[in-house]
């Protein structure tokens, strides 16, 4: 008992004051007698969640599982607690044996076909009919999530292409919410759009191309979007490596230039956003404060996109926050994160699996 440590403070998403007690590295909200305290520890949001993130991914191929500790470390140091791994060569399950490093949710392997995506991260199946049999099978290797190729550069055409066919991806949604998972697409441009939303995907990753039509669908269906906001800056670098493509060059310029309509639009529609720095190929890991600010770029007040990367993707995921019973991950921080949206830059306290790091 005497390794209990009480905490109290503020929560700035209600205002009221908090106090809870971490025991055995999760939270009591009965008083745990002899507890140590810690006073005032400022405003306590639950830890934060970056929702689109490749802890087994970094430049290169060939991640070990040291080298992905290391990652998610960072990721962890910037205050990330709970991380949704969308596609990794690497199986990080290992890392879950750590009581003090982030919790992930993963989709397993990115399934893509030859050609259609960076060379041998993902599975890459020769024959598109295969989706919904490989789909089943990466349900299996993650937790609950399975992640797909919805477009990329097809180099005969010169542009962004669909990789599946409208039937493929209706077996493929089948198959995984059959098995247990949720299913999402890497998407950037607008042509993919019309059949992974009509499939009934669960969620859509960048989604630059969407229009006014597909985000009322997006609302309709309760299709949640993780926009990245931070890895689509990289786009002008993409399309400046692309003069033998120009048609794709112009596209991925032209879906850079209208991001931000496009994303205030599908938050003024009413779509569910979630924070997700796709840390792991150019963005560096533990950079999820980035992407939280720039989600106010697009019309979040601060306090929302707080949110939309702590209590919103907990609830989406499943994870609980700060309640009994929960493991103990939170962040304590000195001003209010409503007001001072800096204070996240700098936490007092960061809590994970009941240890302060
Ligand atoms: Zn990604």
């Amino acid at each position: 008992m005497s390794d209990a440590v009480e905490f109290s403070g503020i929560d700035p998403f209600t205002g009221e004051p908090l106090r809870f007690w971490v025991v055995d590295g999760t939270v009591s909200t009965d008083p745990v007698p002899g507890a140590t305290r810690v006073d005032d520890a400022g405003w306590i949001v639950p830890g934060l969640v970056d929702a689109h993130n490749h802890v087994g991914i970094a430049p290169g191929l060939g991640v070990t599982i040291d080298q992905a500790r290391g990652l998610a470390d960072k990721d962890l140091r910037a205050g990330t607690t709970l991380i949704r791994e969308v596609g990794s060569p690497l199986d990080t399950h290992p890392l879950d044996d750590d009581p003090h490093g982030p919790r992930f949710v993963r989709a397993g392997r990115h399934i893509a076909r030859p050609k259609r995506y960076l060379r041998d991260y993902g599975v890459e199946l020769d024959d598109p009919d295969d989706l919904a049999a490989e789909v089943a099978v990466q349900a299996a290797a993650g937790d609950g999530w399975v992640k797909i190729v919805g477009d990329w550069i097809d180099r005969e055409v010169g542009d962004l292409a669909p990789l599946w066919t409208r039937a493929q991806l209706d077996a493929a949604v089948a198959a995984a919410h059959e098995n247990g998972a949720r299913i999402t697409a890497h998407v950037f441009g607008a042509d993919a759009l019309p059949d992974l939303i009509g499939a009934g995907f669960d969620s859509i990753e960048h989604g630059t191309g969407l229009d006014e039509d597909l985000i009322d669908e997006m609302v309709r269906r309760d299709i949640a979007l993780v926009p990245t906001l931070i890895q689509l800056e990289t786009f002008p670098d993409i399309a400046a490596g692309a003069d033998r493509f120009p048609t794709y060059k112009q596209n991925m310029l032209a879906l850079h230039a209208g991001r931000h309509d496009v994303f205030a639009q599908a938050r003024e529609a009413g779509v569910r956003i979630y924070a997700g720095t796709d840390a792991g190929g150019t963005i560096e890991h533990g950079r999820i404060v980035d992407e939280i600010e720039a989600l106010t770029g697009i019309g979040l007040s601060p306090l929302e996109a707080l949110a939309a990367a702590s209590t919103a993707p907990r609830a989406w995921l499943g994870v609980p926050g700060i309640e009994h019973g929960a493991r103990a991950d939170f962040l304590a921080l000195d001003a209010d994160p409503a007001v001072d949206p800096s204070t996240l830059r700098r936490p007092r306290h960061i809590v994970c699996g009941g240890q302060r790091i």
